[in-house]
């Protein structure tokens, strides 16, 4: 008989970020993290990312730790706020730009749209790589005369570096992983750092997730196609790969995703409309049969 190799206890994230109040999708999300935390004997952490300093406000967060108490959603430990972690994502960009994986681009979204050779997989400009071609003089006079850069990765050396092909362990919401081949070249050259921005959501997604210690990855199908590019990094910075879970997204009854943008229901709005707890996780699948009082459908 083989002795038994003890398996380390899984972590789970729920990574909310704070740009706005929590919906039925995020509560679906949180939901699901805290039921397979549960199931399994592991740990569900939060991270709350609030890199982009213009559209993430203290208050939504305290609304959004606020929300998740109310809805029974416990965390494990404190959060991790990424804006305080800065320093963990350059070190992150300084290894890549040593192995010559990453370059500054100096044009502006709108140059960069202009140009565009496609589409990415969320449907936004693909880069044509202008500023990949500056030479390391061009890159030094630029910078020094104190143009703005973003970083971006070199798509194809990376995935040249990579030199073999990534796959993830994809569980969907089932019990069994199915491996999954990743093609982050539909990404072209994404940005890891932004102009304004310390970290790109990829890059600081991938460092956090390592930091963590994140071994299991659950998230709704949205964020599916971005995986191969979570995957890229971590192979390019050593970094362990997680197990991945791209859930269903909870729509509205004319089945569109729910989103901040679209002004779908507030879990805060819900509330104060009388749902309770309850209502909310019966609605969601978590606490026996649908609610049909609340209207929504998954898909
Ligand atoms: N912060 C992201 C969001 O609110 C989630 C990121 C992730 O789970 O990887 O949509």
């Amino acid at each position: 008989m083989r002795p038994a190799v003890p398996t380390p206890s899984p972590v789970f994230r729920f990574a909310p970020t704070p740009n706005g109040a929590l919906h039925l999708g995020h509560a679906y999300s949180a939901l699901c993290n805290r039921r397979l935390a549960d199931e399994t004997g592991g740990r569900l952490l939060l991270r709350i990312e609030d890199l982009d300093r213009t559209r993430c406000k203290p208050a939504y967060e305290a609304a959004i730790l606020d929300d998740l108490a109310w809805l029974g959603v416990h965390f494990d430990g404190a959060p991790r706020r990424q804006s305080e972690h800065g320093d963990d994502y350059a070190s992150a960009l300084g290894r890549l730009e040593a192995m010559d994986l990453v370059y500054p681009c100096f044009c502006s979204r709108a140059e960069a749209a202009r140009a565009a050779i496609g589409r990415d997989p969320d449907g936004a400009p693909l880069y044509a790589g202008a500023c990949r071609g500056l030479t390391i003089a061009q890159r030094r006079v630029r910078l020094q005369r104190g143009d703005k850069a973003a970083w971006r990765l070199d798509m194809r050396r990376a995935v040249g570096f990579a030199a073999r092909p990534i796959a993830w362990l994809e569980y969907g919401e089932g019990a069994t992983g199915e491996p999954r081949a990743a093609a982050p070249e539909a990404w072209g050259d994404v940005v890891l750092r932004g102009r304004d921005l310390v970290a790109s959501y990829h890059l600081a997604v991938t460092v956090d997730d390592a930091v963590q210690g994140v071994t299991d990855v659950v998230r709704g199908r949205d964020l599916l196609a971005a995986t191969a590019v979570h995957r890229l990094l971590q192979e390019l910075l050593g970094l362990p790969a997680p197990r991945y879970r791209h859930h269903r997204l909870v729509r509205d009854p004319g089945g569109d995703k729910l989103s901040k943008s679209r002004g779908s229901p507030s879990l805060a709005g819900l509330r104060a409309q009388g749902a309770t707890a309850e209502t909310i996780r019966r609605a969601l699948g978590f606490a026996g049969e649908g609610d049909p009082e609340v209207s929504v459908a998954l898909s």
